[in-house]
């Protein structure tokens, strides 16, 4: 005979529809945005060694792939340019040419159905790899914040849907903000990185995007990992200053951090599940350590169930697949 038990919390989990039923997370398609690198030249697709499926494109591969991306159901891209030339004050990257602009250009042109977001930052386009100008070994702040704004404002003259600074300086969203509405694009939303954290997990990226600093490090912007009541006077002060989405990265080991910023301020909240993220999943499958498939899906509910409306991950062509 059973005993009376009032609580068993099992009872809705032997049936699998009670367990759909009574699901709290689901990780849709919507919720995901393609991070893409592109480059110079005609007919590159470049395999990145440390990011197994991961590619650099040329302009005209890259449009190609984001037809793919499109017919996939994945609502948005992020799209980060590798220069010709890399200089002092990074030209390329508020070029009218530059490699971005001219992949905005051709994606909005023949691409239907997706939303094109530009990552804004000095790093890819500075000779010396930092975020922006520099004084001696100084990151300078202000001087690298006009920069940032022209080259958000020539990524909307391109075409771009929307904004997302990942410099870490202070005032540049505000900054940006004030550039756009000048020109007439006051309809462009800003997604900034307002919790960025100087991270060992960025690692692949700087393979992907060329852009490791030629000495020192980010410490001096971005944030120490130790931090989260940091991460909240941050945010703050990017949705004073403009923002309408704002996020943290890295994901997978900052889901307190995205839990609060949630929590704290109720704002559309997005999560970058970075280049190490994807790395380590990537290479532990290979390996046959873990059943990759099964982990990315965790991975990615995770973030969602931390607070996540929105995930930038390099998974987002393999689960759009499976949802
Ligand atoms: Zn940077």
């Amino acid at each position: 005979m059973a005993e009376l038990n009032i609580k068993r919390h099992r009872r809705l989990r032997y049936n699998p529809l009670v367990r759909d039923l009574v699901r709290e997370t689901v990780l849709t398609k919507n919720d995901l945005i393609y991070p893409m690198f592109v480059v110079h030249g005609e007919n590159v697709k470049h395999e990145i060694s440390s990011m197994p499926g991961v590619f650099q494109f040329s302009v005209d591969t890259l449009v190609e792939e984001c037809k793919e991306v499109a017919a996939l159901g994945i609502p948005a891209i992020i799209l980060f340019g590798i220069p010709e030339h890399k200089d002092e004050v990074g030209s390329e990257a508020y070029a009218a040419d530059g490699i971005i602009q001219q992949a905005i250009r051709a994606i909005k042109k023949e691409v239907k159905n997706l939303l094109v977001i530009t990552d804004v930052c000095m790093c890819e386009y500075t000779s010396h790899g930092h975020c922006g100008l520099l004084n001696g070994e100084e990151v300078l702040n202000d001087e690298t914040v006009s920069l940032l704004a022209k080259e958000a404002l020539s990524h909307a003259e391109a075409g771009a849907d929307m904004i997302a600074p990942s410099d870490m300086m202070d005032g540049r969203v505000y900054a940006i903000r004030k550039a756009l509405d000048y020109k007439g694009f006051t309809k462009i939303p800003i997604m900034s990185y307002a919790a960025k954290y100087a991270s060992g997990y960025y690692g692949p990226f700087r393979e992907a995007a060329e852009s490791t600093p030629a000495f020192g490090d980010r410490r001096s912007h971005q944030m120490d990992i130790a931090n989260t009541n940091e991460a909240l006077r941050e945010v703050e002060t990017d949705i004073a200053e403009g923002a309408d989405i704002v996020m943290v990265k890295p994901a997978g080991a900052y889901l307190d951090v995205i839990y609060r910023v949630k929590e704290k301020f109720g704002m559309p909240t997005a999560a970058y599940q970075v280049s190490g993220e994807y790395a380590m999943i990537k290479a532990a499958a290979q390996n046959g350590w873990v059943d990759g498939q099964r982990i990315m899906l965790e991975s990615l509910l995770a973030i969602k169930r931390a607070g996540a409306d929105m995930i930038l991950t390099y998974f987002a062509k393999d689960v759009a697949r499976l949802l």
